[in-house]
């Protein structure tokens, strides 16, 4: 399945300059975004995932699903002042803007294995900031899963070599 038939992309949004990849057009369709997280699913069987956490908003409906299919956890990483509990907290810098994401301080236990979920890596700021969170915490992140990948921005070199799966390159 070509899934970029389904992505709608946007020029100059949110700011002159940029490309945004919208995927609220094929999340609207069930059977194809029923492919996309049947597809990761996938392609990350066999390994060893305790929890996946995903950053706001997107990381949800990528992430949320994905744990659901691999029937394991799923850990919100919010921007600040949203999350209840205690939480710890870690700058980034975005494409576009930039912000502090923050992660309840008992949402990983030492030692768990993470995988980290979002819809689009760009520049890898806001996976390098959850890989941050998850290990201030002890967690060991085993990898991280996109449905889209910005070749350009090479953000994958910022992640330290982590295992990087990404369904859709621009
Ligand atoms: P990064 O931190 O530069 O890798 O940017 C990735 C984050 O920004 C993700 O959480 C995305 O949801 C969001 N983002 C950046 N560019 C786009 C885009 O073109 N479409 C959708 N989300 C984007």
């Amino acid at each position: 399945m070509n899934y970029k038939d389904y992505i709608r992309v946007i020029e100059d949004f949110p700011q002159p300059g940029i490309s945004f990849k919208d995927i609220t057009t094929l999340l609207n369709n069930g059977p194809v975004y029923q492919a996309v997280i049947n597809e990761l699913a996938q392609s990350l069987k066999g390994r060893e995932i305790d929890a996946i956490a995903g950053p706001e908003a997107r990381g949800f409906v990528i992430g949320a699903p994905l744990a659901v299919a691999l029937g394991i956890g799923f850990v919100p990483i919010r921007k600040s002042g949203k999350l209840p509990g205690a939480t710890i907290e870690a700058d980034y810098a975005l494409e576009y803007g930039k912000d502090k994401l923050a992660m309840h301080d008992d949402a990983i236990k030492p030692g768990q294995k993470v995988l980290i979920a979002d819809d689009l890596l760009a520049t890898g700021g806001t996976i390098a900031t959850s890989i941050n969170l998850v290990k201030q915490l002890g967690g060991k992140v085993v990898g991280a899963a996109f449905l889209i990948e910005l070749m350009d921005l090479n953000g994958r070199d910022k992640l330290n070599g982590i295992d990087v799966i990404s369904l859709v390159k621009y």
